[in-house]
């Protein structure tokens, strides 16, 4: 028996690193699960093959930061699964640089994907939540929106305002049934931070309390149980993922 047999669940920007981890891990556990993916086509056709393997599964080319396509990529979960249960919000990109040098450009494509996008699919998704009377949202932050980063503040103010918006929306939708927790991720391993310069990299994972950056799979494996019913009086929280890193 998986953790999330008989779940459908949704989670945004799929094709690759933490989210294509997620989708794999809750196939695993028995869930149906739907996926976006937007500029990697083949990646994301991929792992819909993939994860038919375990189950039914299907992906949709979706833009996270569009409430519109993110209407209709709810509908369209429903439509093929008949109902849902989980939505992961895990879209998200960086436009490093320090302010000195950041465009206004640089600030809103950041806080339009991370941030508008979970308010986008939390949006069109409560109906079906609030009328089941259940539900749990599951909002991928970063220890970054929580203590703030030189050099990333549209990316932790991103990360931050999605802290804010999960604790609001625990406060409103737990009456319904409806849960809504964060992770905050540490430093995890992903095509994200391999751009960045291998000295850099082992130095953050010398100052990691466990002596590892984190792999995706040890979100994916939070992401499980914030999904399953394991966490049914678990609502509000920020989870870190990290290592002991913020600690
Ligand atoms: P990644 O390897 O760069 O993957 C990002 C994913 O987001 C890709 O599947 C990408 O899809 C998708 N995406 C980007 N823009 C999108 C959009 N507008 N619409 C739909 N999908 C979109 O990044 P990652 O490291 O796995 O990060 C995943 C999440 O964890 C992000 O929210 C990130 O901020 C967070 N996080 C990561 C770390 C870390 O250390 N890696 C730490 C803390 C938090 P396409 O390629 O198809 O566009």
């Amino acid at each position: 028996m998986g953790l999330l047999d008989g779940k459908v669940a949704l989670i945004t920007g799929a094709s690759k690193g933490i989210g294509k981890a997620i989708a794999e891990r809750f196939a695993q556990e028995g869930a149906k699960v739907a996926f976006t993916y937007l500029s990697s086509v083949e990646r994301g056709q991929a792992l819909e093959a993939e994860l038919g393997q375990y189950g039914e599964a299907a992906g949709f080319r979706s833009d996270a930061s569009s409430g519109e396509q993110a209407e209709k990529l709810i509908e369209d979960v429903v439509a093929r699964f008949g109902h849902i249960d989980v939505v992961v919000n895990n879209a998200g990109i960086t436009r490093d640089t320090l302010l000195l040098r950041m465009s206004e450009e640089d600030f809103d494509q950041v806080i339009s994907t991370n941030l508008k996008s979970v308010f986008n699919t939390t949006k069109h998704v409560q109906r079906y939540f609030l009328k089941q009377r259940s539900g749990s949202i599951v909002n991928i932050s970063s220890i970054v929106g929580i203590k703030g980063n030189a050099g990333q503040s549209n990316y932790a103010a991103s990360k931050a305002g999605i802290i804010g918006f999960t604790k609001s929306v625990a406060l409103e939708l737990g009456s319904r049934g409806v849960r809504c927790n964060a992770i905050a991720p540490g430093f995890i391993e992903t095509e994200m931070t391999g751009v960045l310069d291998e000295k850099v990299v082992q130095s953050w994972r010398d100052a990691i309390p466990l002596k590892r950056g984190g792999q995706p799979e040890d979100v994916a494996n939070a992401c499980v149980f914030l999904a399953s019913d394991l966490s049914s009086y678990i609502s509000g929280q920020v989870l870190q993922v990290d290592g002991g890193l913020l600690t």
